[in-house]
């Protein structure tokens, strides 16, 4: 069974909708372009995460033209900076036609490079060492965007080329006012050729999405533009891209969007959406007139305004909770555990997710601030944020040194996927980089760190130095004298060394373990990465096989220099045969273990719902 998507089937409605609309007159001045069906009708939108929906003639090649004068806009900014592309074009749109020859009466600067006297401007600033290196790169670069090879359709490059008296003219008139430096004629040539560079509507949609994702192609996940310079693409794009029509464009349509004579118009809504729509009956402006109308009609439709957003801010922190309520995997004994408890109300984590910008860091820093009296340590994870730009970590350089000079901790995990993070920190915090910026995996081990520097003050002796007596031992706690002294005999002192595996998963389960010295952890899989619990002495492990005899069910390691006492199954039912009472003494507190354990399972997984 196939299911179509709703979304497709909305795009095939709008497209039957928008057919019989046949206004308009197909571009004649290139009389190649004459050639072509007024009827092609093509639509495609493809997402910024890179799913992309098709309708009609998607697959019909045809001449970029105007369109390609954004990309190669994008590329003059990469070669060139800012500073030099704007002094050579500006950026203020004209109520003038594309072909007009509109130039700064004083400078005789072209108003901007959407209109083809900034556009053959632009044409200028690419750098390459021969005219065909430069149309080289720029053909490159397209191919870039639409994920596939693209090639020069000569036809229409030769057409034009012998037509383009006008563009001829305004090369000329930009060389008089050295917008040109040199010779006009290659780079007019090399401005029709960038015209004549064939596309499909789905290549329109995919190299808009490239736009809508900072500059990446989200299929193919290459760079066609440097993330920086996507803006003012876009800028040019939204008030210049429709020529005469662009205000009304951004007030109707509100989709920063940019229009070709051979039919194409292709729009970006930033960090969303790309739109292709090929249609080649064009009107007055020399739009598409059916380009023009999907967009309007998906705009509203959709919802998809530029200037029409939802605050966005709130969403960043998934999920709060305190270290009183969800402690690290390492089990505590009972005086410890119970003076945590008190203590860990200190520690608060924050999930984090979605992108951070200055709006959704924001939130974090108010209520991190707004706790920092009560509190000492601020995990903030990580792990569900997919971005970071260098606002965001501005703001969270400066809530680390702030809380750093209050003697408050600021601790990152899950964030070796934001290098920037990392970066901008070592940047900022120098010689104290190390001492400030706290990093660790997983929440699990930044709880640990804290849980240990919160009971490192209290504690009267390290648990890895600190050794127990069987009459410490939490299970043998409800033993009287007496019947301490028949099972001690049973107890077999063991050593391991740290690192040994003290117990393998899926092994058969003989015997029980008091931990008398160091630590021990226990893991899930043979990694050893997820770890479920360390233990200190006088705590038991390997003691749920007791109770059901199955195979071991995970991994225990030696974390520290380790001493144990062992207790063998066939002792202790030897024992319960002479001595039920101190089996039934055992049996009951191992059961108190077990609920508290489930109590503790329950309540954390009740922070999650
Ligand atoms: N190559 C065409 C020209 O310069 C491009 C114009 C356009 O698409 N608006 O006339």
């Amino acid at each position: 069974m196939k299911l179509t998507s709703p979304i497709q089937d909305f795009l095939e409605e709008l497209y039957t909708q928008c057919k019989p609309e046949t206004g308009g007159q197909v571009a004649t001045y290139i009389p190649e372009l004459a050639k072509a069906d007024p009827n092609w009708f093509g639509l495609c939108i493809a997402t910024a995460s890179g799913a992309v929906y098709e309708v009609g003639d998607t697959r019909q090649e045809f001449t970029i033209q105007s369109i390609s004068k954004p990309f190669v806009y994008g590329l003059a900014l990469e070669d060139n900076g800012r500073d030099t592309t704007l002094d050579r074009v500006g950026v203020e749109p004209t109520g003038d036609a594309f072909n007009s020859i509109s130039l700064d009466p004083g400078t005789g600067r072209p108003r901007n490079p959407m209109i083809n006297a900034g556009a053959i401007a632009t044409a200028g600033l690419i750098a390459g060492k021969s005219p065909a290196a430069r149309f080289r790169r720029i053909l490159e670069t397209f191919s870039l965007y639409a994920g596939r090879e693209l090639a020069l359709d000569e036809t229409v490059y030769r057409s034009e080329s012998e037509t383009g008296h006008r563009n001829r003219a305004i090369g000329h008139m930009l060389r008089n006012f050295d917008k040109l430096t040199s010779d006009p004629g290659p780079t007019t040539d090399l401005y029709f050729k960038q015209c004549s560079i064939s596309v499909n509507c789905r290549d329109l949609g995919i190299m808009a999405a490239t736009l809508a994702n900072r500059g990446v192609n989200p299929l193919t996940g290459k760079q066609a533009l440097r993330g920086e310079y996507v803006e003012s693409v876009l800028s040019v794009m939204g008030t210049c891209g429709m020529y005469d029509y662009a205000g009304e464009w951004l007030y109707n349509v509100g989709i920063p969007a940019k229009s070709g004579v051979a039919g194409g118009v292709m729009a970006v809504l930033p960090g969303q959406i790309g739109i292709g729509v090929f249609s080649p009956r064009l009107d007055a402006h020399g739009n598409s007139v059916r380009g023009i109308r999907i967009c309007e009609e998906l705009s509203r439709k959709l919802e998809l305004h530029l200037f029409n957003r939802a605050a966005t801010g709130k969403s960043t922190i998934r999920l709060q909770f305190s270290g009183a309520d969800f402690n690290s995997c390492h089990v505590r004994g009972a005086a410890e555990g119970q003076e945590l408890r008190a203590l860990a109300k200190a520690i608060q984590v924050y999930q984090l997710q979605g992108h951070l910008t200055f709006v959704t860091t924001e939130p974090v820093l108010r209520d991190v601030l707004e706790q920092a009296p009560g509190l000492r340590y601020f995990i903030l994870d990580l792990k569900r944020v997919f971005s970071l730009n260098e606002s965001a970590g501005h703001l969270l350089n400066s809530l680390v040194e702030k809380l750093a000079a209050n003697r408050r901790t600021v601790i990152f995990t899950h964030c070796q996927h934001l290098p920037l993070l990392r970066r901008m920190m070592k940047k900022k915090l120098g010689a104290r980089f190390e001492q400030i910026f706290a990093t660790f995996p997983d929440n699990d081990l930044a709880l640990e760190w804290c849980e240990e520097q919160l009971l490192e003050n209290t504690r009267h002796a390290h648990a890895a130095h600190y050794k127990s007596k069987p009459t410490d031992y939490e299970l043998l706690q409800a033993l009287s004298e007496s019947e301490l002294k028949i099972i001690q005999p049973l107890l077999q002192p063991r050593k391991f060394k740290a690192g040994q595996k003290i117990i393998r998963a899926g092994d058969e389960a003989r015997e029980m373990f008091f931990l008398a010295r160091g630590m021990v952890s226990v893991y899930l899989r043979d990694e050893e990465t997820h770890r479920l619990a360390t233990f200190s002495p006088g705590m038991a492990f390997g003691e749920m096989a007791f109770l059901d005899g199955a195979p071991r069910s995970a991994n225990i390691l030696a974390d520290t220099e380790v001493e144990c006492d062992l207790l063998a199954m066939d002792d202790f039912t030897a024992l319960g045969k002479q001595h039920p009472a101190i089996k039934i003494k055992i049996l009951e507190k191992l059961c108190l273990n077990l609920t508290g354990k489930l109590r503790k399972a329950n309540r954390e997984l009740s922070l999650f719902q």
